[in-house]
């Protein structure tokens, strides 16, 4: 399994800054404050930043994001696409801003709206889906996830041996003995009410909000509890589920120990915290990733 910290990378402060970059897939999710510092020349590296919603914690690094890319020395007239929840105040509001400040300069940022259901194409043969996620009410919002077609044995020949499996395909029945299959590579919830499990079902990596340790806690339902995106993790069998935007209400390390209880009760091998910039392994699974 992918060592994860090398492949992502992110910061998570519920109401200060969210952003989470997947190095492979070239792929940003949101863009919270001091993005562009955390990246330095590696903001060039995104192709596409997939905007969740139009929260101040999650758009507000987009202006620097994009000047960075600019203005500074590197690929600057590589194009980014922006893709966002369609009719995102804070997004439209953030690209008025870049208007006004940088009156005459064209940035190489192609803005798409999204709604649920709909695609880009991502490098590789990848696609980048949106589905609608559950926050605030009149805020539009949405989950993303990174789908690839990849070919399979078909169930009825899984426990033939690997010598009468290469016997047939040598004879000419790959084709007949494999199906493609849709595999979910990556998805991010967002800020979020618990995604439903099928669509993430299988996915080798789910990021998924997990503000309040306890539902008591919880007085309005725009945010998961780290139990339920626990439990979306386990129905959905992802390989690996990344907890953020825990409530700064709890404090540390002892929130940790109260979350690495939780994931003990589910099936779970890898899991881990994002917290601020820190990937925290919760599982000892994860930790031993780590070496
Ligand atoms: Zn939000």
């Amino acid at each position: 399994m992918t060592r994860l910290p090398d492949e992502l990378v992110g910061y998570s402060r519920g109401m200060f800054s969210n952003w989470c970059w997947h190095r492979p897939l070239q792929l940003m999710i949101d863009a919270g404050e001091g993005v562009q510092l955390a990246l330095g020349t590696h903001v060039f590296a995104v192709s596409v930043l997939a905007i969740t919603h139009g929260h101040s914690d999650h758009v507000l690094g987009l202006p620097g994001l994009i000047a960075a890319r600019r203005f500074s020395k590197g690929a600057t007239d590589k194009p980014l696409t922006v893709v966002y929840p369609e009719g995102s105040r804070g997004v439209l509001a953030v690209r008025q801003w870049l208007d006004t400040a940088f009156a005459g300069v064209t940035f190489p940022v192609l803005w798409q709206p999204m709604q649920s259901g709909d695609r880009v194409a991502l490098g590789g043969g990848r696609t980048l889906e949106a589905t609608t996620a559950v926050h605030t009410p009149g805020e539009p919002a949405l989950a993303y996830r990174v789908t690839e077609e990849r070919r399979q044995l078909r169930p009825e020949f899984r426990d033939w041996t690997r010598d009468a499996i290469e016997a047939a395909a040598r004879a000419g029945d790959r084709e007949r003995m494999t199906e493609m299959v849709t595999h979910v590579r990556f998805a991010h919830s967002g800020d979020a009410m618990p995604l439903d499990p099928v669509w993430v079902a299988g996915a080798d990596v789910l990021v998924h909000d997990a503000t309040f340790l306890v539902e008591a806690d919880r007085r309005e339902r725009i945010h998961a509890t780290t139990d339920e995106a626990l439990q979306v993790a386990a129905t959905a069998g992802v390989a690996q589920i990344v907890l953020q935007h825990l409530s700064v209400r709890y404090s540390r390390p002892s929130s940790l120990d109260a979350l690495r209880t939780q994931v003990s009760a589910h099936p779970i091998a890898h899991a881990w915290l994002l917290d601020d910039h820190r990937l925290v392994p919760l599982t000892d699974a994860a930790a031993a990733t780590l070496g």
